[in-house]
């Protein structure tokens, strides 16, 4: 077997902590790294403290279950809560960002977005050239 590329390295990372996610409709998970060093994880769940999508159902909103916040979501405040600088590191995520979760990417000062599957949302991809933003499509390994 070669050697995992930084980019496979960081995408099976991101895969190891979905597996914490808590809303089995999707299960995702985000790293955020700068220089090849992690900065913050984060998974799809529930707001701490409260209960779970596998313990209480999903809270249903136009097709979506809108109980968790989303795996960049909770990277971006993992890193706010333990005060740590994310502005121009990139992100790697298991499914390409929601429209939501994009803009907080974008404001978050995040220069660098590795996607492992398509998810949903067309946009990310004109605004991210525009913004300057790379976005970097990181399948499964076959
Ligand atoms: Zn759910
Ligand atoms: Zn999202």
């Amino acid at each position: 077997m070669s050697r995992a590329s930084w980019d496979d390295y960081f995408m099976n990372i991101a895969r190891e902590v979905a597996t914490r996610a808590t809303c089995d409709r999707k299960h995702v998970g985000a790293v955020i790294v700068r220089d090849r060093s992690i900065l913050a994880t984060g998974y799809n769940g529930s707001i701490g403290g409260l209960p779970h999508c596998d313990e209480e159902g999903h809270m249903m909103e136009d097709g979506h279950c809108v109980r968790t916040i989303h795996a960049e979501a909770n990277a971006i405040i993992q890193a706010a809560r333990n005060g740590v600088r994310i502005d121009a590191a990139g992100i790697y995520v298991t499914a390409s960002p929601c429209f939501g979760c994009f803009k907080m990417i974008a404001n978050a000062g995040l220069r660098r977005i590795v996607f492992g599957e398509f998810y949903r949302d067309q946009r990310i991809f004109e605004l991210s050239q525009k913004l300057g933003i790379e976005l970097v499509h990181c399948p499964v390994q076959a």
